[in-house]
């Protein structure tokens, strides 16, 4: 059962975080190299543990626990136990000025003190662990705040946390909204929230009293952009693959796709097979298929559904005892810019297919879109040459690659080209939004970035002091003009 912590004891929890990193210790690299060891060893010698919790919040199939939650945290602290010498060591910088050419001049890297790390329950490991080892690595301390709707998830965190980390340095924070108000009320020296759009702006509202800095990875509605010249099938199996996992409770799923209305038909019929492959006829027994988080989610989602002025073409059977949704396509609008699935991200595995007549139409509809997606996902082939080279200027791997038109002409967090959200899995390249999907990059060197202040230092000697008077102080030249 997760306790919620005491409101009142959040200043005191504070307190000690702070004097634990006034003491200094953090500083040292092989305290750091220790702590990350162990939160290797945690995620390693509890996989069960989460297998089993993430089942009881979200009924995450085992492959997907360790490929999406377990896997990309153990392997970011791995990474950055490995890399922790080079990202911390200063950056030498080279002068522009040749009074300064003697000097030494560099970028300390200084962590910010004490962290606030909040996440959501969609990836209730890899949401906490991923920034969580960036904060160690860069000798920060911690607090912890898992998201309350994993609770299971939440508590084995709380348990396991000060089993493995320093609890000096490391502690976990549990509690719902009144805990969460309470708690940022509290000055941080940076606040890294996941989560939704709207309690992001209640954190940086917060945040703002103190003038704390904050990462703010939050939602939007990705497109995926399918063109005649594909291979139908494969994009197919890849959209079906970005909405339907995790239930389609992820931030960078395919919220929508606009697909070329040449192929309309075609690519939904590859859409119903490739879902029909994954989970089955009957998705509800499938072992493989997720569930909504919470009623309230699946009030939402249902009524979107009830109310569409589009055709469900697939799936659309849903049980609220079970929190299923089966994974559903609808198509065939009659109201788009009054479409609920198009009001809001949709965060559930319903996918609209919306025909477009060329690449521009597509762009527009991206654009008109208050909502900048977080992850912007064309599809194009590689597949048929043949029918590429007998397309227009605009064929696709003109505009999207030598071009860069669908690039230069859209804005967002991070672009996959044939295929979903990669870019995203891809724990070499920083991952953050842009716009009202969020602020602040993190993943690997991006994570050290984050958590850390270039502090500029210029060592200057005592010499020369003639000289410098004579460029520096007044009184001024002779040759002062009168103002
Ligand atoms: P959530 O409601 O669980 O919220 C996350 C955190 O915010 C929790 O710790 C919760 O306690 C706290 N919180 C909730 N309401 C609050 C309030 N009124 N005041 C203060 N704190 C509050 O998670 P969610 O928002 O439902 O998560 C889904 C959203 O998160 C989606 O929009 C999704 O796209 C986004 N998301 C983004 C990323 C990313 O990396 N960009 C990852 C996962 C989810």
């Amino acid at each position: 059962m997760l306790q919620n912590t005491p409101v009142d004891q959040y200043p005191e929890i504070v307190n000690e975080l702070r004097q634990s990193f006034n003491s200094g210790i953090t500083r040292s690299l092989e305290f750091r190299k220790q702590q990350l060891r162990r939160v290797w060893d945690l995620l390693d010698e509890n996989v069960d543990v989460f297998i089993k919790t993430i089942h009881q919040d979200l009924r995450k199939p085992v492959q997907e626990v360790l490929g999406t939650e377990i896997g990309p945290s153990k392997e970011e602290a791995y990474y950055l136990i490995n890399n922790l010498d080079r990202l911390a060591k200063p950056e030498k910088v080279k002068g522009r000025y040749l009074v300064n050419a003697m000097e030494t001049k560099y970028y300390r890297k200084d962590a910010l003190g004490l962290i606030l790390i909040m996440s959501s329950w969609n990836y209730p490991v890899q949401l906490i662990f991923l920034p969580l080892v960036g904060a160690i690595a860069t000798g920060n301390v911690a607090i912890i705040k898992p998201a309350e709707l994993s609770p299971h998830t939440a508590a084995a965190i709380t348990e396991l946390l000060p089993r493995y980390l320093d609890p000096r340095f490391f502690r976990v924070v549990n509690g719902g909204i009144p805990e969460t108000t309470a708690l940022l009320q509290q000055r941080f020296d940076h606040i890294f929230y996941t989560g939704n759009g709207h309690v992001g702006r209640v954190i940086l509202a917060a945040a703002a009293k103190h003038l704390t800095p904050v990462t703010l990875e939050l939602g939007g509605k990705s497109p995926a952009i399918v063109m005649p010249d594909s291979d139908l099938q494969v994009v197919a199996n890849r959209v079906a693959f970005g909405r339907f996992l995790n239930c389609g409770q992820v931030c960078v799923a395919v919220d929508y796709v606009l697909v070329h209305e040449k192929v309309l038909e075609p690519f939904v019929e590859a859409l119903k097979k490739a879902t029909t492959s994954f989970y089955g006829t009957d998705p509800q027994q499938s072992k493989d298929y997720a569930r909504i988080i919470y009623e309230r989610s699946f009030a939402r989602l249902t009524s979107m559904l009830a109310n569409t002025t589009g055709r469900v073409v697939y799936g659309g059977q849903s049980d609220k005892e079970d929190l299923f949704i089966a994974p559903t396509i609808v198509t065939g609008f009659t109201d788009l810019p009054n479409e609920p699935l198009m009001q809001e991200e949709i965060f559930g595995p319903i996918l609209p297919v919306i025909p477009i007549s060329d690449v521009d139409e597509a762009l527009q509809f991206v654009n008109a879109s208050s909502h900048i997606p977080p992850s912007l996902l064309p599809e194009e082939t590689t597949h048929c040459p043949s029918i590429f080279s007998r397309t227009t200027k605009k064929s696709l791997r003109k505009v999207i690659i030598s071009d860069n038109f669908v690039l230069d002409n859209t804005h967002s967090g991070g672009v996959t080209v044939n295929d979903i959200f990669m870019h995203a899995q891809e724990l070499a390249m920083c991952f953050g939004g842009v716009g009202t999907s969020g602020m602040g990059k993190y993943h690997g060197d991006a994570s050290y970035d984050v958590f850390t202040h270039r502090r500029a230092v210029m060592v200057k000697n005592q010499g020369l002091e003639a000289v410098v008077a004579a460029i520096k102080y007044p009184p001024y030249s002779q040759n002062s003009v009168d103002i």
